[in-house]
C-alpha cells in the first residue's frame, strides 16, 4: 500500500498541502485524491502510481513534488480502476465554494473507497456480489467469520472448525479480509495462506477493533439495542470480534463515525453449516459452479447456464443459492413446489417476470441511501419498484402454493404503497443522473418550488423582449441577447458592428468574431434570474432530502421486499430454464440413493443440444432401494460405480453431471433428466483433473492426496462423492496401489460414489464387494477410426486408445506410427492376455457402422497391466542391475553404468 513518501518534501509547505499530509497522516494505506478546483490531485508516491495504475500524466507541482490529476466529473472511474487494482482510495471534498473561502479551502476526507466497501454503481457488476470478511482464530481450533456487503447490507456471522474456514470463505469470496494486525506488522503465515488462496486484498486491523467489550458497545450503537440478546449475541460470543471489526471498517470507510451507525445493514445472521449441504471450495471450483475452470469466467459455467433472472437482486441470489444448496425436505420442496406452479402455468410465470422486471436493484440502492449517496434515479427507481407491489399482489392473490409469499407481500403493501406515491407524485419518470441542475421535482408539487420556475420561465419572456427592444433602438444588424454558465448575460454584437455599442454598454468579453457587452438593467436582470435558478435548485435539493429521509425510514420494510422479490425471481428462473430445457422436478427422499434416468450435463446440454448422449446413474446401497426408486435402467444399484473408458469418452462429464444434477436437487431446481430420485446429500466431494493449486506451494500429488484424505475422512453413506483419476500424479504403481486402497475404503465405507480411472485393475473389486459395480463408456471403431458413444454401459473396458486420442489432436504421423509399433512390442511380451471386457451391452448392440465394435481383445489396443514386469524380464539389463552391488555403489559408478546401458539402446528391447 502506498504512503506519501515526505522524503523530499519542500520544508515550507502551503496550507493546501499542510491539509494534504494532515489527510494523509490520518488515513494511512490510503491513495489520497485531494480535490483542488475542477481536479482531484494526488502528490508524492501516489502520483507515481497514478501515473502507472491509472495512466494519467505525472508534473510537478513544485520541484521534487510530483503531482498528477483527473478531472473532478470522471473521477468515478478512476477511483473503480485505482480499486480493482487492489488499493484504498481516500476521496478529499472540498468542504466550502472556493470563491467563498477565507484564507484555505476548508476540506475533509467524505469516504475511502476499498476493494470490499463498494457501493456505487459506477463500481459494480449488478450481479456481482462484493463482500468484506473478518477473520479471528481461537485457541480451540476454531474460528470466528463475520462477512458484511455493504452494498446490500447483508450481514452474517459463523464460527467453525478452522479446518474448514478456507472452504467457507472460498464460498464467501471476499474482496477484502480484515484480521487483527501482529505486533511487527507482518501478517501471519495462515492469514497469508488463506489471503493466497481467495485471492482478496488483506486488511490488518487494530487489535482493540476486536475486543469484546469494544464489539459489544459498537454493536449495540450500530443497531441502537441495549442488549445483543435479541440477535442471539451472548456477551461471550466468539463472532463478537470479527462482527465489530466488520463494523468498525464499514464505518470508518463510510465516514459514519460520528453517527455510529449505517442504518441499511442487517442485524448479524448467524450462518449455520449444517442447514447447508456442503461443498468445498475445490469441488465448487472442478464442478465450474459460478465460473469455469480454464478461463475463470462465468460464461459457460453452471450459474450462466440457469441465470434466467431478471432482477439483478435474483440475479445475485441464484448464485447464493448454487453455492448454498439446502440439505432439508421441507425448505427444498417448499421451493420445488413454487417452481411447479410456475412450469404448469405459463402464463403465471410471463405475468411475474414482466413485473419483476420493472423493479430495480433496490438493496443497492437501499445502500446508497443509507451512506448519503442515492441519486435522484435511485429514489425514482424505488418509487417505480414499491409501487409495482400492487401488481405482485393481486398476481399471488389466491394461489395456495405461493400464499407464504402473498402474506408477505400483504404486510409490505401499505407501508410501500404510500412510500410509492409519494416518491411518484413528488418526481418526474425521467429524472437526471444528479441535482446540480434540479430538473427532478414535478411543477405543482411544491408551491415554493413552482414560484422560483415561474421567475425563471419569465425572464424567458423578459429576455426576448428585451432583445427586441434594444434591436428596435439601436437597429444594430444581427444584435443577441444570450447566456453562458461562465460569463453570465451579454448583449452580443458581431466584430464588424461592435463599434456601435452605445457608451453605457460596458464592455464584458471579446471574441475573435464577436463583441459582449453588459448594461444595468441586463446586470440586475441577471441577479434575480441566477437567484432564481439557484433558489429553485436548492429547494429541489431540500425536497429529495425530504423524500430519501423518508425512504430511510421504511429500509426494513424495503429489505423485507428485495429479499421476497429475489426469491420469486429464483423461483421463476428454475421455472423457465425447466420449460425450456426439459428439466424435471427431483423426487427428493431420506434414502441415500441416487437414482437419474436420462441425465444431461447442464452446460453441455445447452450446448451441444440432440447431440447431447443422456445416461443413466443408479447409485445407493441395495439394501434401501425400495421399490419406487426402481426405474427402467440397466445398471445394477450400487454404492460405487468405477467408471472405466478411453480418454475422451465421456467419463468426467457423467461424474461432474451427477454431481451436478444432486447439487441442483437441493437448490430445489428443477434438474435435466427424464426422472430422478435425490437422496438427501450431506455433502459433494469432488477430486477432480490438475489442480491449480502450485501457488500455494504444493505439488498437483500432494494437492490431490490431501483432497482425497479429507474425502475419505468425512464421507459418510449421505455423501457424494466424485474420483477422477486418483493417483495419476506419482509413479504408476505407486498410484494404482493408492487408487486400489482408497476404493477398497469407500466401498467399505460406503458414500455414493463415482471413480471414473485408467487403472483397470481397480474393476476386479466388483467380484469382492457386492455394493460396487463396474460402469464403461462405449467406444465403437469404424476402419482405422473411432467413435465415442458416450453412452455409460455396465461392465468394464481395458482399452484406452490413447493413440487413436493422440491422432485426433494432431500428433505428428511419425509419432503415431512408432507409437503403435512400441504398444505391440509391449503388449506381446506382456504376460497375460487382458481379460475379456465385461459389455455385454456392447458386444450386442447393433449398429449402422458396425464392423469391428466389439471391445477390443487384441493386444495392440490393449491396456498394459502394471503388477507385469514380464516385458523386461528377459531383456539384458536386468541381468546387468542384478548383478549390481548397491551398497558399494558409487554416484560416478552409477552415472557411468546408466550411459552404458542407454548406449546399448536399452530401451527398445529388440537391440
Ligand atoms: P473423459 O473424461 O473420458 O476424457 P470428457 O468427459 O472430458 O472425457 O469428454 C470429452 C468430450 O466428449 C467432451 O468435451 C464433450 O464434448 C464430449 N462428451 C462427453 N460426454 C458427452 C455426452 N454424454 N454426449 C455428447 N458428448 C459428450
Amino acid at each position: 500500500m502506498t504512503t506519501a513518501s515526505t522524503k523530499d518534501k519542500p520544508k515550507k509547505l502551503t496550507p493546501a498541502m499542510q491539509q494534504f499530509h494532515r489527510f494523509k497522516e490520518k488515513y494511512p494505506g490510503t491513495v489520497l485524491f485531494f480535490r483542488m478546483g475542477d481536479f482531484y490531485e494526488m502528490f508524492y508516491d501516489d502520483a507515481k502510481l497514478a501515473h502507472r495504475v491509472l495512466g494519467v500524466t505525472l508534473t510537478e507541482r513544485s520541484k521534487g513534488q510530483p503531482m498528477a490529476g483527473v478531472p473532478y466529473h470522471a473521477v468515478e472511474a478512476y477511483i473503480a480502476r485505482m480499486v480493482k487494482a487492489g488499493h484504498r482510495v481516500a476521496i478529499c471534498d472540498q468542504m466550502e465554494d472556493a470563491s467563498q473561502a477565507k484564507g484555505v479551502v476548508r476540506r475533509d476526507v467524505t469516504r475511502v473507497i476499498t476493494p470490499g466497501t463498494l457501493t456505487d454503481e459506477a463500481h459494480l457488476e449488478s450481479d456481482q456480489v462484493n463482500t468484506l470478511a473478518a477473520i479471528v482464530y481461537h485457541t480451540d481450533r476454531q474460528v470466528s467469520l463475520a462477512w458484511a456487503e455493504l452494498s446490500t447490507g447483508s450481514f452474517n456471522i459463523a464460527t467453525l472448525p478452522a479446518e474448514t474456514a478456507a472452504d467457507e470463505l472460498a464460498r464467501i469470496a471476499p474482496s477484502e479480509l480484515l484480521f487483527c494486525e501482529a505486533a511487527d506488522n507482518q501478517t501471519p503465515k495462515h492469514i497469508q495462506t488463506l489471503i493466497d488462496t481467495i485471492g482478496c486484498t488483506p486488511a490488518p486491523r487494530p487489535g482493540w477493533q476486536f475486543r469484546h467489550g469494544e464489539a459489544i458497545e459498537i454493536l449495540k450503537r450500530q443497531y441502537q439495542v441495549k442488549t445483543l440478546q435479541g440477535f442471539g449475541l451472548s456477551d461471550d460470543d466468539p463472532t463478537l470480534a470479527p462482527a465489530s471489526a466488520v463494523v468498525h471498517y464499514l464505518l470508518e470507510t463510510q465516514c459514519s463515525s460520528d453517527t455510529g451507525r449505517l442504518a441499511h445493514l442487517y442485524p448479524p445472521r448467524r450462518f449455520e453449516q449444517q442447514n447447508h449441504l456442503i461443498i468445498d471450495q475445490t469441488s465448487l471450483r472442478s464442478l465450474e459452479v459460478s465460473q469455469t475452470l480454464r478461463s475463470a469466467q462465468t460464461e459457460h459455467s453452471l450459474l450462466s447456464t440457469l441465470q434466467n433472472c431478471v432482477t439483478a437482486m435474483g440475479k445475485r441470489t441464484l448464485r447464493h443459492w448454487l453455492c448454498y444448496p439446502l440439505c432439508d425436505r421441507e425448505p427444498i420442496e417448499q421451493r420445488q413446489r413454487v417452481v411447479e406452479a410456475l412450469t404448469l402455468d405459463s402464463r403465471f410465470l410471463e405475468d411475474l417476470r414482466e413485473v419483476l422486471d420493472t423493479i430495480h436493484d433496490v438493496p443497492r440502492i437501499i445502500a446508497r441511501l443509507a451512506v448519503g449517496r442515492a441519486t435522484p434515479r435511485d429514489l425514482v427507481g424505488l418509487g417505480k419498484s414499491a409501487s409495482s407491489i400492487h401488481k405482485i399482489e393481486h398476481l399471488l392473490d389466491e394461489r395456495p402454493t405461493v400464499a407464504s409469499y402473498h402474506e408477505r407481500i400483504k404486510t409490505l403493501q401499505p407501508i410501500l404503497q404510500s412510500l410509492a406515491d409519494q416518491i411518484t407524485t413528488a418526481c418526474i419518470d425521467t429524472p437526471p443522473a444528479h441535482l446540480r441542475e434540479g430538473g427532478l421535482i414535478r411543477d405543482d408539487f411544491d408551491t415554493e418550488l413552482d414560484e422560483y420556475r415561474s421567475l425563471q420561465r419569465d425572464s424567458h419572456t423578459w429576455l426576448a423582449q428585451y432583445q427586441a427592444d434594444l434591436l428596435e433602438q439601436h437597429d444594430i444588424p444581427h444584435l443577441k441577447v444570450g447566456y453562458n454558465k461562465v460569463f453570465g448575460y451579454y448583449i452580443e454584437l458581431s466584430a464588424v458592428n461592435r463599434d456601435k455599442a452605445p457608451d453605457a454598454w460596458t464592455r464584458k468579453q471579446t471574441l475573435k468574431n464577436a463583441e459582449r457587452f453588459i448594461t444595468p438593467e441586463l446586470k440586475e436582470f441577471e441577479g434575480k434570474a441566477l437567484s432564481a435558478e439557484s433558489h429553485a435548485i436548492s429547494r429541489e435539493q431540500d425536497l429529495f432530502a425530504a423524500l430519501t429521509a423518508e425512504a430511510a425510514k421504511h429500509i426494513t420494510d424495503l429489505q423485507a421486499f428485495a429479499d421476497l422479490i429475489a426469491e420469486l425471481d429464483c423461483l421463476g428462473c428454475f421455472a423457465l430454464t425447466a420449460v425450456k430445457n426439459r428439466y424435471v422436478k427431483p423426487t427428493i427422499t431420506d434414502d441415500p440413493v441416487l437414482i437419474i434416468e436420462a441425465g444431461r450435463h447442464p452446460v453441455l446440454d445447452q450446448l451441444l443440444g440432440d447431440q447431447f448422449v443422456p445416461n443413466d446413474t443408479h447409485l445407493g446401497p441395495q439394501s434401501s432401494s425400495p421399490s419406487n426408486h426402481k426405474i427402467d435402467s440397466d445398471q445394477p444399484l450400487a454404492t460405487l460405480g468405477l467408471i472405466t473408458g478411453p480418454n475422451m469418452a465421456g467419463k468426467s462429464t457423467y461424474i461432474r453431471q451427477t454431481a451436478l444434477i444432486t447439487l441442483l436437487a437441493h437448490t430445489g431446481s428443477f434438474v435435466p433428466a427424464d426422472r430422478a430420485i435425490v437422496g438427501l446429500t450431506d455433502r459433494i466431494f469432488t477430486r477432480i483433473g490438475a489442480s491449480d493449486e502450485l501457488h500455494t506451494g504444493q505439488s498437483t500429488f500432494m494437492v490431490e492426496m490431501t483432497e482425497t484424505a479429507n474425502i475419505c475422512h468425512h464421507a459418510t453413506e449421505k455423501s457424494l462423492v466424485i474420483l477422477d483419476e486418483i493417483g495419476r500424479g506419482t509413479s504408476t504403481l505407486d498410484g494404482l496401489s493408492l487408487a486400489w486402497a482408497i476404493a477398497e475404503f469407500i466401498a467399505q465405507s460406503k458414500p455414493r460414489t463415482l471413480f471414473a480411472t485408467h487403472y483397470h485393475e481397480l474393476t476386479t473389486l466388483a467380484e469382492q464387494y457386492d455394493n460396487v459395480t463396474n460402469l464403461n463408456v462405449t467406444v465403437r471403431e469404424w476402419q482405422d477410426q473411432i467413435v465415442f458413444l458416450h453412452r455409460i454401459a455396465p461392465g468394464s473396458t481395458n482399452r484406452s486408445y490413447g493413440i487413436h486420442v493422440a491422432k485426433i489432436a494432431g500428433l505428428p504421423d511419425p509419432i503415431l506410427k512408432r507409437a503403435s509399433t512400441l504398444l505391440s512390442q509391449l503388449a506381446v511380451s506382456h504376460e497375460g492376455a487382458p481379460p475379456t471386457p465385461s459389455t455385454p451391452e456392447l458386444q450386442n448392440t447393433p449398429t449402422p457402422i458396425t464392423p469391428q465394435e466389439q471391445p477390443a481383445t487384441d493386444a495392440s489396443d490393449a491396456q498394459m497391466s502394471l503388477f507385469s514386469e514380464t516385458i523386461f524380464r528377459d531383456h539384458p539389463a536386468i541381468e546387468q542391475l542384478k548383478e549390481l552391488d548397491m551398497l558399494n555403489l558409487t554416484p560416478l559408478a552409477a552415472f557411468d553404468l546408466l550411459r552404458k546401458l542407454h548406449e546399448q539402446s536399452l530401451i527398445d528391447p529388440n537391440s
